[in-house]
């Protein structure tokens, strides 16, 4: 599904050049759940945002499900973008001035998908991630957990083959922290592919593999015991 062959990605910042991904090779098949780990600055999000098409890279090459993702028009990007991966951010990322059900539907209605077909889409994702009796909440009327997986439900309404994760669990105690993992266990069991970064040891555990990152190349890349995937 994902095919990584030697990335390298810098940041220009005036005339200096920091270069952050140093030669990344990483191959994620269809239907995985894995995690990144790395110390801080060592590039998780930079590769993520490759992954998802929100930044390019300089060299290498990365295939999405077959198409190389350089150069694409940005026709093309939204296409990938709209329907091949979903979203989940640290900070949920959602629109406060929403309710539950506009946040989850909002990528249809940039789709133009009619307002009942998207609604109908958008209260089905609520129910399956155990919020149907929140649909009419606002954010801050909402737990964080429940916040997520309003994020989880909105990142799914597009049916994405891939879902990206950067931090999902980053801003949740453990217990909710545990329901979560539990929601991208389900949501990886329905056959998606799930990519999680994280720095938290339990969060990577719940994963079948972990990829560790440092210094910008791939330093380590582990199954983990007694997960099935
Ligand atoms: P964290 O665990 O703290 O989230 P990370 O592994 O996700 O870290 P990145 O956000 O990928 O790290 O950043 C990697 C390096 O690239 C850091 O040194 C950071 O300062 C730098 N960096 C990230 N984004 C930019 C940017 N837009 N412009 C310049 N430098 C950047
Ligand atoms: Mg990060």
């Amino acid at each position: 599904m994902i095919h990584i062959n030697q990335i390298r990605k810098s940041y220009q910042m005036g005339s200096l050049s920091l270069e952050v991904l140093k030669g990344i090779d990483l191959n994620i098949e269809e239907g995985e759940l894995v995690s990144i780990m790395g110390p801080s600055g060592s590039g998780k999000s930079t590769l993520l945002n490759i992954l998802g098409i929100l930044d390019q890279y300089q060299e290498g090459e990365y295939h999405l499900a077959g198409t190389l993702m350089k150069s694409l028009s940005e026709r093309k990007a939204a296409y990938y973008r709209n329907h091949y991966l979903g979203f989940v951010f640290q900070s949920f990322h959602l629109l406060e001035f929403k309710n539950a059900l506009e946040n989850v539907a909002l990528p249809l209605y940039y789709q133009k998908v009619s307002r009942r077909k998207r609604n109908r889409k958008a209260r089905e994702l609520l129910e399956r991630v155990g919020l149907g009796d929140r649909a009419e909440h606002m954010p801050n009327e909402l737990s964080g957990g429940q916040k997520q997986r309003v994020a989880i439900a909105r990142a799914l309404i597009s049916d994405p083959k891939v879902i990206l994760a950067d931090e999902p669990t980053g801003a949740l105690d453990s217990q909710t922290s545990d329901q979560v993992m539990d929601l991208f266990k389900e949501v990886n069991a329905s056959g998606k592919t799930v990519v999680i970064v994280t720095h938290e040891a339990e969060v990577a555990e719940k994963t079948s593999r972990t990829i560790h990152l440092r210094d910008g190349v791939v330093q380590n890349d582990t199954h983990n015991a007694g997960v099935a995937s």
